[in-house]
């Protein structure tokens, strides 16, 4: 597949118009950011272990039934996808407190959340990712109130089928986030599932193995997000 003109940089993927209007290539960057862009810095090989890791978790995503916009790997920092008209929206699943959820209520990190909550964020980094609701989205025409449901639901189906597939490999899945798209009007799962966008946690120590390392000046950020790919089983050769 061609990639033509450059459609998007973002602040770790580049975006691609391809041959097909239906699909994009996106690159994944070793670009890493935190506090929406306002700390960024180059971590080498981070960009082809994510999408490594994203692919592998959309293919595990995919054989549960879940549509998403992962078409194939090309090459060790491309991929090819299906060309979504994205929602401007954040679906956040907690499975466990931390970061803004702590901040904003004053709990403990780590605090069990029983069910996962569900969150909404708009996807603004100029106004710092806003909470918002599903009657602000559908007033103003992000998305319709049934697509909001399906993408509630969708969320909390990803977190049913990865909290024991991350837990067989010693962890606990924390939070993630989640962007949806509409392909031919159907709501479709797009972006990325990898250790940017989510908390990952050693079961046993609690040691951080997601974007908190790079947050939190932890170290040793992309070490983790190798041990989180290698407890999974993730090829990495040739990286
Ligand atoms: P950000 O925009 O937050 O800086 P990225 O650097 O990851 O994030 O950029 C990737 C961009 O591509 C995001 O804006 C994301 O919403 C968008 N995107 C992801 N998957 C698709 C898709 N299948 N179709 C269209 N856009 C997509
Ligand atoms: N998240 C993300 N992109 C964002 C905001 C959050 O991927 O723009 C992820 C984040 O990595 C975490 C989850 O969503 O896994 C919940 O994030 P939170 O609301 O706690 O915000 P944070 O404190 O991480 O900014």
């Amino acid at each position: 597949m061609q990639k033509n003109k450059l459609l998007y940089t973002g602040k770790a993927k580049s975006v691609y118009e391809t041959d097909s209007v239906d699909h994009l290539i996106l690159v994944f960057r070793d670009d890493t950011s935190a506090f929406d862009g306002k700390k960024v810095e180059q971590l080498a090989r981070k960009g082809r272990i994510n999408n490594r890791f994203n692919a592998f978790i959309m293919q595990k995503l995919a054989d549960a039934g879940i549509k998403t916009h992962f078409e194939r790997l090309l090459t060790p920092d491309e991929v090819l996808v299906k060309r979504l008209n994205m929602i401007p929206v954040e679906c956040v699943v907690r499975n466990f407190a931390a970061g803004s959820l702590c901040r904003r209520l004053g709990i403990e990190e780590g605090t069990p959340l029983t069910p996962p909550t569900f969150e909404l964020f708009y996807k603004d980094d100029a106004l710092g990712d806003p909470m918002v609701n599903e009657s602000i989205a559908v007033s103003l025409n992000w998305a319709t109130a049934e697509q909001l449901a399906k993408m509630q639901q969708l969320t909390h189906q990803v977190n049913a089928v990865l909290v024991p597939l991350f837990d067989a490999g010693g962890m606990m899945l924390v939070d993630f986030k989640l962007e949806f798209g509409l392909f031919h009007h159907e709501i479709v799962l797009g972006d990325e599932f990898s250790p940017d966008g989510c908390r990952l946690w050693d079961k046993q120590t609690r040691k951080k193995l997601d974007k908190d390392r790079f947050r939190q000046d932890l170290g040793d950020v992309v070490e983790a997000y190798e041990e989180v790919a290698q407890r999974l089983g993730v090829d990495l050769t040739d990286l």
